[in-house]
């Protein structure tokens, strides 16, 4: 528990290159407090095999992996499904399960993946 956010979650990112930016989030990571958004904070990661001299065919030799880095928590916000806008949750216990609620319009957030 702790994380406020979950996987399938959209958020808005508070801060950094990436702000004002929005995504849904791929996977969370409770241990480092980080979660991964799909589109966001792209790192393009060179890997041992750079082609030599130009980079004309870098396209199709795989030389270059752009992938989400983790983003902490503490600077991503649930943007409510129905509000459309970054929106504080609660927990409120509704027919026996932990529930988060928009603060704003009490819509209960989506549970796309349990966990
Ligand atoms: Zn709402």
């Amino acid at each position: 528990m702790g994380a406020h956010v979950r996987r399938g979650d959209m958020v808005m990112v508070l801060s950094g290159k990436d702000k004002g930016k929005r995504g849904t989030v791929k996977a969370v990571f409770p241990k480092t407090g980080t979660a991964t958004v799909e589109g966001l904070n792209i790192v393009k990661r060179h890997t041992k095999h750079r082609p030599a001299g130009g980079a004309m065919s870098s396209a199709d030799t795989g030389g270059i992996i752009e992938k989400e880095a983790p983003l902490r928590l503490s600077r991503l916000m649930y943007v409510c499904a129905k509000c459309q806008v970054p929106s504080r949750t609660k927990v409120e216990i509704r027919a026996g399960l932990r529930e988060r609620v928009c603060r704003r319009c009490g819509e209960v957030a989506e549970r796309p993946g349990k966990g």
